[in-house]
């Protein structure tokens, strides 16, 4: 059983529960992470961004993450044989064009590892874990979260704290308690996938290791080589594409009008039934409160195109981290950072999340060539990959900028951001110079 009382309950063992609960107990306080589900176990969210090798490398996990033989990712490749989605019919963002100070890889995860390896750490750190213990309700006094009950092995419990983090993704404990989720209406979108084993990266027309992201007319597919011999594939759809037919025939169907994918499962089979997500595109205005803050997906989600799930879930989880640290040892200060933190976590969602409207909108190549207007043709490329890359936070970004002045991507209702990039806070002057430099070149030299 977990103790009674803590600093922190952490509600959800995913990457964002786990890496709060890591950083909370390294600061010295005391923790107690509640998870659902015994692990190891299935999820989806295989593909990791390389701004995310920034992030765990200044919170001390990246060694963790180099350690365990996850397949290293060094690009993304888009396919668009239309030319209107993506920048050519085969697009690479290569990872090692973001400039100079940043990581030129990620990794491509099977999440059941990833997941038992972040935990491993948060309790290895000093957070007490419990796995297969699903929080029950959330204690009030007053407007206050102050606890949570849970049931454990059929008997329920309480544990009270001073702050509660949810960290329970889409299943979203809080937002759900307070009615506090919006679905995002015009990313109505439906996920179907499996793994396939047998596979021998000798058939893959692009780069070893590399994500493809395939767009056709009523959605995309993905490929994820996650160890050396399996690779996830799935499709994204809207809801009415999905209901046309059977789950199957839709897979089958979109997967066979990507030929650079089919190409590279030659020799696989099918190692696990179809899956399905539906319904995981949502934020939240309010993702705090008294005693409680939202991190990852249990506060929003967009869509998986881009793979940003799991470093915007690890990010706010850092930034959390950071911020109930300080308000515990600062109780004066706790309702400014919290209000700080709503914000910051808003930032990064809300850039993402932008990315991906300019992809179904067709409009990613448009927000590049305005972006284009203010900044030179190579630091133009060097933003665009970075935002690819997971550069969600930073002020600087040129290609962001511009997709920040399209109020028809708005995903929250007004709120002030908070830019710092999560991965790289070291870089920020160098940034700021960069981008005042490439807007001279731009208008001096017409480059
Ligand atoms: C189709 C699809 C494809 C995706 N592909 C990618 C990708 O390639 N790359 C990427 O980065 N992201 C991807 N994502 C997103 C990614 O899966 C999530 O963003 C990421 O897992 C968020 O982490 P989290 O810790 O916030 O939530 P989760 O990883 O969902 O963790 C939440 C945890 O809380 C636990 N929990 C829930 N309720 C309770 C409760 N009451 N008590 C205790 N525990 C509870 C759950 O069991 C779970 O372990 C994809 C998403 C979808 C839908």
């Amino acid at each position: 059983m977990a103790k009674n009382s803590a600093d922190v309950v952490v509600i959800g063992g995913g990457p964002a529960g786990a890496v709060s609960a890591y950083l909370l107990a390294k600061q010295g306080h005391s923790v107690v992470l509640l998870e659902r589900d015994e692990f190891p176990r299935f999820h989806i969210g295989e593909s990791m961004l390389p701004y995310m090798m920034g992030l765990f490398d200044r919170i001390g996990l990246r060694e963790a993450l180099e350690s365990r033989g996850f397949v290293p990712k060094f690009g993304g490749e888009f396919i668009d044989p239309t030319e209107k989605k993506f920048f050519s019919g085969v697009f690479r963002a290569d990872f090692a064009k973001q400039g100079e100070g940043r990581f030129d890889r990620a990794f491509q995860v099977e999440r059941a590892r990833f997941d038992a390896m972040l935990v491993e750490e948060a309790a290895a750190a000093g957070a007490e874990v419990h796995l297969g213990t699903g929080v029950k309700d959330l204690l009030m006094e007053g407007d206050r979260i102050v606890g949570v009950s849970y049931e454990k092995d059929g008997e329920e419990r309480e544990v009270r704290a001073t702050y509660v983090i949810d960290a329970s993704g889409r299943s979203g404990r809080i937002a759900n308690k307070f009615g506090l989720r919006k679905t995002l209406e015009k990313l109505r979108m439906v996920g179907v996938f499996r793994h396939y084993e047998g596979l021998d990266e000798t058939h893959n027309l692009g780069a070893e290791g590399d994500i493809q992201v395939g767009a056709h007319d009523d959605g995309w597919v993905w490929a994820i080589p996650i160890s050396k011999e399996v690779i996830s594939v799935g499709t994204v759809m809207p809801r009415d594409v999905f209901r046309a037919g059977t789950p199957e025939q839709v897979f089958d169907e979109h997967l066979n009008r990507v030929p650079r994918i089919t190409a590279r499962l030659t020799g696989t089979r099918p190692s696990m039934d179809l899956k399905i997500e539906t319904d995981y595109c949502y934020h939240a205005d309010t993702v705090t409160g008294p005693g409680w803050v939202m991190v990852g997906d249990a506060g929003c989600f967009g869509d998986p195109m881009f793979s940003g799930g799991v470093l915007v879930a690890t990010a706010t989880a850092t930034r959390a981290a950071e911020t109930i640290g300080a308000a515990l040892n600062d109780p004066a200060d706790a309702d400014r950072l919290i209000g700080e933190y709503s914000n910051y976590f808003k930032t990064g969602y809300d850039t993402y999340i932008r990315l991906i409207h300019a992809f179904y909108d067709g409009e990613l190549v448009s927000v590049a060539a305005d972006a284009g207007r203010t900044t030179s043709r190579d630091a133009l490329e060097r933003y665009l990959i970075r935002l690819i890359g997971g550069d969600f936070w930073s002020e600087h970004n040129a290609v962001a900028q511009e997709m920040r002045r399209r109020p028809e991507w708005d995903t929250f209702a007004p709120f002030q951001r908070v830019f710092g990039c999560p991965s790289y806070p070291q870089l920020d002057e160098h940034d700021r110079k960069e981008r005042a430099e490439a807007r001279i070149l731009r208008v001096t030299n017409g480059q």
